[in-house]
């Protein structure tokens, strides 16, 4: 048998991620690599708990400087005033490079995250080059209105709308998604034509840092895109009250959500806030039991249960539960053991630190002490140093319990059973929070009855996790403000104008 540390061997990185990780730490300002003057903050590898680099934690002058830039960049309309063909035309040389450069991103998303490469190279990376393309296109389509005012005599007054962009963006990120949560707000910001300052999470800061380079070289005017790494209470924090800042697109948890919305409102800085979720997953009994066991797998242990919408409420009708219950645990406990990020054939790798790690055992423990039963998972395998947990799932949960209320943001689900279709619904919308929820069943009149009274920004039917660029994405209640994606994802950089003309 092997040894537990042969076992979890992290293979070894490219040249090319090699490369990346042996950078000088530095902060991307007005087109510049500046190299940083304070301190470091150390880069680990989840699949192996080993440090493997270092980046910069930007002082408040570094953050000024960049916001600075991005200031300037904007009121002298370098960017801004650039034909929206233009515009558009940079962001999609943007793609192009993202395009050639697709295996190092996913590698370096890989090793800085934990989520499995293969995941990286089917999901994030393409999902980012997606998302540029989306964007780049609204650049040249955005357009205002022309009203007539209702309450005057026609023709006395010549009104219309413009829509401009807000100013200088802040966009700050979370790191379960790094470098795809970086493009959602970097590009619709860029095609709307704001100029922008990007805080990636002091985790996963690689790929927002090696996308600096390709935003050199795509052709962006300097300043129109700033990359501060850096500690989110400090840098962060400097960023959002920042006087010079009108906007802000933040994505991460509710709690620091709302520290930021208070920071940012005090100044009345536009906001958009993509925060947490309990997204339940609703299992009639109509269902195709051995498809639904790997959905609901797929809905939680996808990206280790590390995703704002992961389906980490199961509610399964009485009359499939066992089954289901039975169906998932053997799901876990093969196709989703955790492997190291890079291995090939890994479903789920690591989480993203030791810190998440301990967090998310500790939801585990809290549940058990509770009354909750583990009918799989619930411990960390044997490993070298990573930051690995078991997929887990708990049964013999109640609603009063931690692990139903809040966000473990790991790869556990409270299992619950019901009766009656009233009574889900309410289960189902007994929440702080509404970013997500699924209905599995092949009774369509009821899945769109269904869809209508979950109170949460998106629905799946008989799927869960689905995005597209296309469509808006966001959340009800405490799962945030505003929708990305989409023309609303666009739109949430723009101001409107309304100019009166007197004829
Ligand atoms: P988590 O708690 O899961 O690590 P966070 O929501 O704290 O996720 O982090 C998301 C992003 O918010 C990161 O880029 C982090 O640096 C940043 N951040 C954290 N605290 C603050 C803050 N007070 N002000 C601004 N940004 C912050």
């Amino acid at each position: 048998m092997d040894t537990p540390a042969t076992h979890f061997q992290q293979p070894a990185y490219s040249e090319a991620a090699q490369k990346a990780l042996d950078r000088t730490p530095a902060l991307f300002i007005n087109n510049q690599w500046v190299v940083a003057s304070g301190a470091t903050i150390p880069v680990e590898d989840p699949s192996t708990g080993r440090i493997i680099s270092q980046i910069a934690d930007a002082t408040d002058a570094e953050v000024d400087r960049a916001v600075e830039a991005a200031r300037t960049a904007f009121d002298d309309g370098r960017w801004s005033d650039l034909p929206p063909m233009r515009r558009e035309r940079i962001l999609h040389r943007l793609a192009d490079l993202l395009e050639a450069h697709a295996d190092e991103f996913a590698e370096l998303e890989a090793i800085d995250n934990g989520k499995p490469r293969d995941m990286a190279a089917k999901g994030d990376v393409p999902g980012s080059i997606a998302t540029i393309r989306y964007a780049a296109g609204w650049a040249s389509k955005l357009a205002g209105e022309m009203i007539e005012p209702a309450a005057m005599p026609r023709g006395a007054v010549h009104a219309y709308v413009r829509r401009e962009p807000v100013g200088v963006a802040v966009l700050i990120v979370p790191w379960n998604f790094p470098l795809a949560m970086a493009v959602q707000k970097v590009a619709p910001a860029l095609a709307a034509g704001c100029t922008i300052v990007l805080k990636p999470a002091e985790q996963t800061s690689l790929t927002a840092l090696r996308l600096g380079d390709l935003i050199a070289e795509a052709g962006f005017p300097a300043g129109a895109v700033n990359i501060i790494t850096g500690d989110g209470a400090t840098a962060g924090a400097r960023l959002v009250s920042h006087p010079g800042v009108d906007k802000v697109a933040f994505t991460g948890s509710t709690e620091v959500g709302k520290i930021i919305n208070r920071a940012a409102t005090d100044s009345m800085k536009r906001v958009t806030l993509e925060l947490g979720g309990k997204s339940p997953v609703i299992v009639l009994p109509d269902v195709n039991l051995d498809e639904m066991a790997r959905g609901a797998a797929a809905a939680i242990f996808r990206n280790s249960g590390q995703v704002c919408v992961a389906g980490s409420r199961l509610y399964a009708h009485r009359s499939v539960f066992d089954q289901l219950i039975e169906g998932l645990s053997e799901e876990a406990s093969t196709q989703w053991r955790p492997r190291p990020s890079l291995e090939e054939g890994a479903l789920m790798g690591p989480l993203v630190s030791r810190e998440q790690m301990d967090r998310v055992m500790g939801y585990v423990e809290a549940g058990q002490k509770a009354g909750a039963t583990v009918a799989v998972g619930g411990d960390t395998p044997t490993s070298n140093g990573g930051y690995y947990v078991n997929p887990t799932v708990l049964v013999d949960v109640n609603p009063e319990m931690s692990v139903v209320r809040e966000e473990i943001f790991g790869p556990v689900v409270v299992a619950q059973r019901f009766d009656e279709l009233d009574e889900v619904v309410k289960a189902a919308n007994d929440t702080s929070f509404g970013l997500g929820a699924s209905v599995w069943t092949k009774d369509l009149s009821l899945m769109h009855k269904l869809a209508g009274r979950i109170k949460s920004g998106t629905v799946w039917g008989n799927c869960h996790s689905m995005l597209d660029v296309a469509l808006p994405f966001g959340g009800y209640k405490q799962s945030g403000i505003g929708r990305e994606k989409g023309r609303e994802g666009v739109e949430i950089f723009t101001e409107l104008k309304t100019v009166y003309i007197k004829l």
